[in-house]
Formats: structure tokens, C-alpha cells, sequence
């Protein structure tokens, strides 16, 4: 099954028991100023997990295209990207966790073919300071389903990631305990920011295991929460369960509901066993299309494509839905990652324009599944062609800018002044310098820091950029 495949399976499997397929939301959430973007399916269900009714009903599904701004520095890596697909489904005081499990289990092994040997899953281990009992419940019916499968199903208990990367995992060992750092859903980030009179709960997460041998020893000794390359979170469900009282204690819920988000890259990714999710359908032709372009390998320039990659389908994704590259908020991020896109091509000594090239390519992975896109499919491509046209004059201009420092030495000061007002990155300077023989005061990237610091100070308040989470200092 490749992702196309995977997506309707799931929606078809879902919709089969009893799920309302519902209309995924835009990527710039409409009437919510508090994030720039949606990065869960859940985001804009909020209301109805809170209690509002749904017209469609009690049991929902979709696959919600996500971004997360906020991943933006771990892309690179085999398994974030800014852009991606959640698959979700929603139970607004119906059904609770014995189905649920199931549910997503049968879907994992039965309908996309994953070995069950290789699922390992993640449970609450409890909150006895604020009377909240180990999530017993859901490690006990994921030890049935084990057991049916005839694969082993030891509990272990963890507590912390910390005391994860010290202990590893022990054979025989699937159903891991962590605490409410790992398995606990509140809309404040954690179990003692759970803001009163909100629903809140334990989750269970489930992750692929590729082998010991993906482990990568700096991280500890491998098990799910390890960020060590062995584990790849898959799925996590939430079991809206409680609510903080005014008091700061939790009571049980008398109407519960289930929350489940599944990263549709990362389960296509199992199920061709790749731990590297740009080696599946929806992404794979882009780096195709990318090493065309440049006569590089992927296998020598990795992070590169896979930057390169995702940042064009981000932001494709985002001109469908509306935004256009702009200085502030959505648009902001939108030009940052196409910016960013140019920049690593140069690294790949690509000086052409080559969007025109490419948003085709991710067009046309789209276009059947997403009408939407078949339908601003020109006028997609135009708007990211002019955007990098203008964009290589700013690179052209900044590039001369440089070179009029010739026998002198750029500070951070200058550094920064053609990043902010000649939108010229720094990386470029620095690189164009280092080409031209151009000394740069050592201390530049401090300097640099404060006065980008110092500006932010007096634009406080202008924009939303802090809600996304992005890094400072890059213009690019
Ligand atoms: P991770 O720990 O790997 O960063 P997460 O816990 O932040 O994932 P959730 O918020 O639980 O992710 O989102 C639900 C699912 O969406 C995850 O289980 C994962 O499969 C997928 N997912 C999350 N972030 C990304 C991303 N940046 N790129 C691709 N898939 C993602
Ligand atoms: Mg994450
Ligand atoms: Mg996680
Ligand atoms: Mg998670």
C-alpha cells in the first residue's frame, strides 16, 4: 500500500464503522488567532471535544493536512516535517478505549499489513500526588490484543524518558508506562498545566520498532520515548477522561471522549519498512525530481533534499489554502520556507530558478486526492515562480552588497543590517564572505543576536511569529 492507498483504506475502514467523513479544515485555522496554523485534526474539533455538539454526529474522521512551524528545525532528520498529514478519528462521548485500540491495531496489521512484533505501545503510569490511577484500562486491553496476535506482551514500567534512556527496553517487554510527561493530554502541555474546568487525560501512544540496530547510542539505551532512531511515534490516542476541578483536583467525566492523530507519512513509512518517511509515495518523487536537477545523490545529500523537499510541499500546501509569501505571520513563514528551499539548492550548486520544476511534481501528488489542488494548480505554481524570481534579485543584490566589503570586516552589525533590510540570510553572507576572502569579526553572531533582539523589542506586539514557534536569527 503506498499513502494514497493508506489514507483511503483508513478513511473507508473508519467511515465502515460508523464514522461521519468530515471536511478537513484550512491550514490557517479560521476565527482562532491563537496559532498561525493547524497542526493536529483535533485543533479545530476542540470546541466539540469540549462539549458542543457536531452536526455529523458523534464518531468522525478525516485526514487533516497539519503544519508545524515549529518542527521546522528537526527537519532534516527521517521523520519531521513541517508539512504533514494527520489521519484522525473522533469518538465525542461514544465509543471509549477497548474499541479504539482495536480499532487503530486492526487498521495497523490487518489493513496496512504491519507485523504486530513490531508495534510497541506507551500507557500512563499514574499520578498518585493528584489521585490519578495507572491507566491499567488501556494496558490491559493492549495486552489481549498482543496476546491474540500471539506476540509477547510484557508490561514494563518506565516513569520519565530520562529513566528510559537508562533502563532500555527488556525482552519480551511491549507495553511501556511512562508518566505524565509523555502520556498525558491537557490543552496547558502537561498534567499540572491542566487549566481548571478543562477535560484532560491519559494517552497511549504507538511506534514502529525498526531494530535495535537504528539505535543511536548518544541518546541512551533505546525504548519508545527515546529520541534515539529505533522507535518512530506512529499514532497517539487521547482518553479524555477527567476534568480539573476549581480546586486544581480531577474528577472522571461522565461523557468521554477519544481523540486519535496518526502521522499518515510515518505509517506509509512502516509499511515499506523505511524509517526515512521521504522514501514514501508523497514524497519520494520530489527528491526524484531533486536529484534530476542537481546530478546529486540523496544518499549524499540528505538533509539538503529532504529540506528542499518538504519545505515546497509546506509551503505548495499553503497557497492552495490561500496564503501568499508576505512579511508577517502566515506569509511570513510561507517566504521563510521557500527562502530556505533556495538556499540549500545553492548548497547543491542549483543557481537556476527551479520551482517550476518541482511544484508540478507535488501538484500532481495531489491533485486526485485533494481537488482543491488540481483546481489552484496554476496559479500555485505562479505565485511560488514569482516569488523565487524576486527572490533571486534580492540574492543578487545582496550578494554585490557583499562583495563591497572587500578589505574590510563585516560585523555582526552588517551581518544583520543586510538580513533585515536587504532580506539577504546570513548563512549567505557568511558563505559569500568565506568565498570572497572576506574576514568577519569573530564575535558577529552575538552582535548579530542583540541587534536582532534589540528589533524584535521594538516590534513586539506587530506580529504573531512567537505562536509559531520559529527559531530567531534565520531570514532564511
Ligand atoms: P514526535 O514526538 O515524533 O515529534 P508528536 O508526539 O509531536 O510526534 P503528536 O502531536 O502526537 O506528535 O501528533 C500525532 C501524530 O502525528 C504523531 O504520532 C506522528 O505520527 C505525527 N506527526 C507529528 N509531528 C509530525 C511531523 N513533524 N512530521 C510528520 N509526522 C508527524
Ligand atoms: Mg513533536
Ligand atoms: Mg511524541
Ligand atoms: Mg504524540
Amino acid at each position: 500500500m503506498d499513502a494514497h492507498d493508506i489514507r483511503n483504506a483508513y478513511l473507508d475502514f473508519l467511515e465502515r464503522n460508523g464514522h461521519a467523513l468530515i471536511t478537513r479544515a484550512p491550514l490557517v485555522p479560521r476565527g482562532d488567532t491563537s496559532t498561525l496554523f493547524n497542526g493536529s485534526g483535533m485543533q479545530a474539533l476542540l470546541p466539540y471535544l469540549l462539549g458542543e455538539e457536531h452536526p455529523e454526529g458523534r464518531r468522525l474522521t478525516d485526514s487533516q493536512p497539519c503544519v508545524r512551524a515549529q518542527d521546522i528545525e528537526d527537519v532534516g532528520d527521517n521523520r519531521h516535517t513541517t508539512f504533514f498529514e494527520m489521519l484522525g478519528n473522533w469518538s465525542l462521548g461514544d465509543y471509549f478505549k477497548e474499541t479504539q485500540i482495536r480499532q487503530f491495531f486492526t487498521f495497523l496489521v490487518d489493513i496496512v499489513g504491519l507485523d504486530p512484533k513490531r508495534i510497541s505501545v506507551t500507557c500512563f503510569i499514574g499520578d498518585p500526588a493528584n489521585g490519578i490511577p495507572r491507566d491499567d484500562e488501556a494496558a490491559s486491553i493492549w495486552a489481549s490484543v498482543f496476546a491474540e496476535r500471539g506476540v509477547s506482551n510484557g508490561i514494563a514500567e518506565i516513569g520519565s524518558q530520562a529513566d528510559g534512556d537508562a533502563r532500555g527496553v527488556r525482552p519480551g517487554e511491549r507495553i511501556f508506562f511512562y508518566d505524565g510527561g509523555e502520556n498525558w493530554w491537557s490543552r496547558g502541555g502537561s498534567l499540572e498545566g491542566t487549566p481548571i474546568g478543562d477535560p484532560c487525560g491519559p494517552d497511549s501512544e504507538v511506534f514502529y520498532d525498526f531494530g535495535a540496530e537504528f539505535q543511536d547510542p548518544s541518546y541512551g539505551l533505546a525504548h519508545p520515548a527515546s529520541d534515539g532512531g529505533r522507535f518512530m511515534e506512529i499514532g497517539n490516542q487521547v482518553f479524555m477522561q477527567y476534568r480539573r476541578r476549581e480546586d486544581g483536583s480531577f474528577e472522571e467525566l461522565a461523557r468521554r471522549n477519544v481523540d486519535f492523530g496518526g502521522g499518515l507519512e510515518r505509517i506509509a513509512a512502516a509499511s515499506i519498512d523505511s524509517d526515512d518517511v521521504f522514501r514514501i509515495s508523497l514524497l519520494w518523487p520530489i527528491v526524484e525530481r531533486l536529484q534530476e536537477l542537481t546530478g546529486k545523490r540523496y544518499e549524499d545529500e540528505t538533509a539538503a533534499m529532504r529540506i528542499i523537499a518538504d519545505h515546497l510541499r509546506g509551503a505548495t500546501f499553503l497557497a492552495v489554502d490561500g496564503v501568499r509569501p508576505s512579511n508577517k505571520e502566515q506569509g511570513y513563514v510561507m517566504r521563510r520556507l521557500l527562502r530556505r528551499a533556495i538556499r540549500l539548492a545553492l548548497s547543491l550548486d542549483l543557481h537556476e530558478n527551479f520551482f517550476g520544476e518541482i511544484v508540478p511534481v507535488i501538484a500532481g501528488l495531489y491533485a486526485d486526492d485533494y481537488p482543491e489542488v488540481a483546481a489552484a494548480r496554476d496559479e500555485v505554481v505562479a505565485v511560488l515562480v514569482k516569488e523565487e524570481q524576486s527572490f533571486r534579485r534580492t540574492l543578487g543584490a545582496g550578494l554585490q552588497m557583499v562583495q563591497g566589503y572587500a578589505g574590510r570586516v563585516m560585523t555582526g552589525h552588517d551581518v544583520f543590517r543586510l538580513s533585515d533590510t536587504n532580506g539577504f540570510p546570513k548563512e549567505l553572507t557568511i558563505e559569500e564572505a568565506g568565498r570572497l576572502g572576506i574576514e568577519v569579526a569573530s564575535d558577529w553572531e552575538a552582535e548579530f543576536a542583540a541587534a536582532l533582539a534589540e528589533q524584535r523589542a521594538r516590534s513586539r506586539g506587530a506580529t504573531h511569529l512567537g505562536a509559531a514557534g520559529l527559531p530567531g536569527g534565520d531570514t532564511a
